[in-house]
């Protein structure tokens, strides 16, 4: 069970001036980013995307780590989510998560596109997705991962 006293939103965090360095700190990897997402989609566990199934279990699966018990199905963090059918890497979907919270203009997608790498195109479609997905209200931990 995630810990909530130590959890931190980013709004909070934002205020405490957590910095981009920070952050990469934070999230060194794939996995701690994948991690991430796990806790803020998942507060309550692992949950079945298509079910809401909590007796899920890890599979071989590369791409869907895990398996419903209840429904029999295949899924992973990003299935049934605003990041489903992307390719884009979860960190770059956190970087990108938190340079458009930490504006509250919100962030441009060329400055995406410059900062993260990736194409204007890309920028683009991964800023709409967060739009529809996250809106500024929604709890985003940055807790955890990398922090020692
Ligand atoms: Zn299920």
């Amino acid at each position: 069970m995630p810990n909530t006293d130590t959890k931190k939103t980013l709004g909070r965090n934002e205020r405490k001036g957590i910095t981009l360095l920070q952050l990469q700190d934070m999230f060194p990897d794939e996995a701690s980013a994948h991690k991430w997402f796990e806790n803020v989609i998942w507060p309550e566990g692992t949950t079945c995307p298509r079910c809401k199934g909590q007796n899920v279990y890890r599979s071989t699966h590369k791409q869907m780590p895990y398996r419903c018990r209840e429904c029999n199905r295949f899924f992973s963090v990003k299935t049934g989510t605003a990041l489903q059918s992307s390719k884009i890497p979860l960190r770059k979907w956190v970087y990108a998560i938190y340079l458009e919270k930490a504006s509250l203009k919100g962030v441009s997608s060329m400055k995406l596109h410059r900062d993260l790498g990736v194409t204007q195109t890309t920028a683009w479609f991964m800023l709409r997705r967060i739009r529809e997905a996250f809106s500024l209200d929604t709890p985003m931990e940055f807790e955890g991962a990398g922090r020692g």
